[in-house]
């Protein structure tokens, strides 16, 4: 494995260069997961991300904003000058730290609402607490999944299938839905899809489908609240280094090649992501709605 360059995003580099490839050493979490415990530590931005107040002033929830993409989100979003509401399940606490501490040196709020998206209640409450605590509501971004691999459906439990649609599918739907109460004319939404709603992995049925889901709800939801002024759009990974992928994600034998397979060669890191999730929610994309953009290392959407 060739440790790297960390990315910037100024310097010219070869993309194939940047960051570790595989071979990874193989390892395992319980779920949902912590970064600290990767080998190799993803890169979120932290030492690299610099804003230039493409976000200012803007208030925001980001879903699942401890480890991974989310993390990558929040870091850039508040060098970009948006205050935030983070949120992340209570056993996360130790990564949410590092994350609060982050957006607070980078001079923004930081405002931790623990608590599980499957439950209706608390997408109610996650939504009503931002909207006081921030004094209003411009972009939401959901970023929050549950994925677990399971190799033959007869192994599928009812249970594993609900937990996936009602934290992927259902939580979001309720945070849009009570986000859309408070959002103004500018606002965004942005969701988190995948590569695996347009290429399902045979191992990934429940999850696979939840993220197709998520690419219809968009579409359809950008259509009905098009007309005052608001913007949903979806970004689909394709393989990325995060905490989801040792703790259940992949059966722990394929870690060691993950992102292998695609034509770069190597898993992206969340902080490759980051600046898709400010482009979509900034009024830079003002003409932009309904859309599904891929960050898949060249796995590409249809
Ligand atoms: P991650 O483990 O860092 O983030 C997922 C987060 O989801 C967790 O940190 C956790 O806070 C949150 N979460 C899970 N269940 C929850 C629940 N019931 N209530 C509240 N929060 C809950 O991993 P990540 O890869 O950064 O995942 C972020 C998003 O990206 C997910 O939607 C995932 O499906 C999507 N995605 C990831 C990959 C990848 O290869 N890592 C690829 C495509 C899409
Ligand atoms: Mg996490």
């Amino acid at each position: 494995m060739t440790t790297s360059n960390v990315a910037d995003q100024t310097t010219l580099q070869d993309p194939t260069k940047q960051y570790p490839r595989p071979k990874f050493e193989e390892q395992s979490q319980e779920a949902p997961g912590l970064a600290k415990k990767m080998n190799p530590k993803p890169d979120h931005g932290e030492e690299t991300y610099k804003g230039s107040g493409r976000l200012a002033g803007r208030k925001a929830i980001i879903t699942g904003a401890d480890s991974g993409i989310g993390r990558a989100v929040a870091i850039a979003f508040a060098r970009e000058g948006a205050d935030i509401v983070l949120n992340y399940l209570p056993s996360e606490e130790e990564d949410a730290k590092e994350v609060i501490s982050l957006i607070e040196q980078a001079g923004r709020k930081a405002i931790p609402i623990a608590g599980d998206l499957s439950e209706e209640k608390f997408c109610n409450r996650l939504v009503e607490d931002a909207v006081h605590q921030l004094g209003g509501l411009d972009i939401l971004v959901n970023v929050a999944g549950r994925q677990e691999a399971e190799e033959d459906i007869s192994k599928l439990t009812t249970q594993q299938f609900e937990m996936t649609y009602k934290t992927n599918v259902f939580g979001l739907f309720w945070l849009c839905k009570a986000a859309l109460a408070h959002l103004q004319a500018g606002a965004t939404i942005v969701n988190t899809a995948s590569i695996q709603a347009y290429q399902p992995s045979p191992t990934l049925l429940d999850y696979a489908s939840t993220k197709a889901a998520i690419v219809a709800f968009t579409k359809g939801l950008a259509k009905q609240v098009a007309s005052k002024g608001i913007r949903v759009n979806a970004v689909a990974p394709g393989p990325i280094w995060t905490p989801l992928q040792p703790s259940g994600g992949q059966p722990t034998e394929k870690l060691p090649e993950f992102g292998a397979k695609t034509p770069l060669g190597r898993p992206g890191q969340p902080a490759e992501l980051a600046p898709i999730y400010v482009l979509l929610a900034s009024q830079e994309s003002s003409y932009v709605t309904g859309e599904t953009y891929g960050v898949t290392g060249g796995n590409m959407l249809p």
